[in-house]
């Protein structure tokens, strides 16, 4: 296993030291100012390296109070750092190298690092699918060897192109909520027309298309596997994607997908800003 990548030399040169990575939290949450969490007072005395307390009702609060990093004992470089990881990860994140790269301990940490990074990103903004949509549900295995996870899948089919995608575990789901909660009213299904694929809940239209022969899977829907597949977004890393924590697996899968075009530093910034609250 590789013991460090790259991307952390940039890192390492932009957060140098522990007060920077805080300080750098404290902008990105308080962007509009500092308030005090009791009383929305703004002004406050710094009483120690990340605590403040307010001028107004005394209050005590740190950077990390009333957010998704409350309680932590982490240095906040160490968060910050992750972060970095996850934005720097075309592939699917994985608990074993964060605790051995980022130094987090044990993997019991990790992982738990790896799972509060996950809860921010299903936080970030998802706006629902539109359009024309592609629904079908997959198997989509973690590896060759590994258990086969059943999920919907919804594809935006624009121009023979894909757009956003959108997952959930079969299990955890029905056909028309899965619908009803990713995709806006008034869209086109695509769908093979067998079974529950046969309708649509209200105010959405039906039309119906296809497998190619020799494949076992709708156009499109096919290509956006294979990409998922291919960038290892879920393939091969499954030790930190138990069957237990998949959903908020299959969240990051398809927040990296659908911002394949943005750099890593925007990830990185958007994924910190959903742990501050
Ligand atoms: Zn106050």
């Amino acid at each position: 296993m590789e013991t460090n990548k790259n991307y952390f030399e940039e890192f390492e040169h932009i957060f140098d030291n522990e007060q920077k990575c805080i300080d750098y939290l404290y902008n990105l949450r308080w962007e509009k100012g500092w308030k005090c969490l009791r009383c929305s007072h703004n002004e406050h005395w710094k009483v120690g390296d990340m605590k403040y307390k307010c001028k107004k009702c005394g209050y005590q609060s740190t950077v990390i109070s009333g957010t998704l990093l409350q309680r932590s004992h982490l240095p906040i470089s160490k968060w910050l750092k992750s972060a970095w990881y996850i934005a720097n990860e075309t592939g699917c994140a994985n608990a074993l190298e964060m605790q051995n790269m980022i130094d987090l301990g044990s993997y019991h940490t990790a992982l738990s690092v790896l799972n509060k990074l996950r809860t921010a990103i299903s936080r970030c903004e998802k706006p629902k699918l539109k359009g024309t949509v592609i629904v079908d549900d997959v198997f989509i295995k973690s590896d060759a060897d590994g258990f086969p996870y059943h999920t919907y899948i919804a594809v935006e089919n624009r121009e023979n192109e894909y757009g956003q995608i959108c997952m959930e575990l079969h299990s955890q789901t029905d056909y028309f909520s899965f619908i009803k909660k990713n995709i806006a009213i008034g869209s086109t299904i695509r769908t093979n027309g067998i079974n529950i694929y046969a309708k649509v809940p209200e105010k959405y239209y039906l039309t119906l298309i296809k497998r190619k022969s020799g494949s076992k899977m709708l156009p499109l829907i096919e290509d956006v596997v294979y990409e998922i597949l291919n960038r290892r977004l879920l393939g091969g890393r499954q030790s930190s994607c138990s069957y237990l924590n998949y959903d908020l697996c299959l969240e990051e899968c398809c927040y990296k997908f659908n911002r394949r075009n943005k750099n890593a530093k925007f990830i990185f910034c958007e994924i910190l800003k959903g742990m501050m609250y």
